[in-house]
């Protein structure tokens, strides 16, 4: 049976609702299966970490220490559900204004938690509703699954040829059924 390193996700439109910028925790709500498909997800991994893009911070429109407790609150829940959330990260760089490595598609982040917190990235998994959450999984060689959820469905009008996510699911909780029946069930 494989085992995750850590299984990274992606957070708006991936494991809650995505109205465009999220200022506080009254805009923030959890996808209802989130948590039943991040338990379920337990099973197959060791840790989960958020890797999330947040342009809007700089943007002027997020507030940074709205946006903590936002991330205080997603800790606090999965705590509660004992799902393994190691790290939240940001990236809160603007998209026009030479943005680091960090803001996905860049792998800034992702080296970040390899480095931090020792992730074998190729065993890894990275969950999310974009190209940009797919993109890095490809250049650093981790197993990908785009959720149709959020812009999921837009997403998939820009990958071509060979450069296909390894899974495609309609949502989160469909792909921790699918993950958990492939790799617990043979
Ligand atoms: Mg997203």
């Amino acid at each position: 049976m494989k085992i995750y390193d850590c299984i990274f996700l992606d957070r708006d439109g991936t494991i809650n609702f995505d109205p465009g910028y999220i200022k506080n925790i009254d805009e923030f709500k959890l996808y209802s299966y989130a948590i039943d498909a991040l338990r379920k997800l337990s099973l197959i991994t060791k840790s989960f970490c958020i890797v999330s893009n947040q342009s809007g911070v700089s943007r002027g429109i997020i507030n940074i220490d709205e946006l903590n407790k936002i991330h205080e609150y997603i800790k606090l829940t999965f705590k509660k559900h004992n799902i393994n959330l190691i790290d939240i990260l940001i990236a809160t760089d603007h998209p026009d204004k030479e943005p680091s490595s960090r803001r996905k598609p860049g792998i800034g982040m992702f080296i970040e938690a390899k480095s931090v917190y020792e992730i074998k990235l190729k065993d890894s998994l990275m969950i999310g509703d974009s190209y940009t959450d797919i993109e890095p999984g490809r250049v650093i060689g981790m197993e990908s699954m785009l959720v149709l959820s959020g812009i999921g469905n837009l997403s998939l009008k820009k990958f071509k040829n060979n450069l296909w996510p390894n899974y495609i699911v309609n949502n989160l909780s469909e792909g921790a059924d699918l993950l958990c029946k492939e790799k617990l069930e043979y």
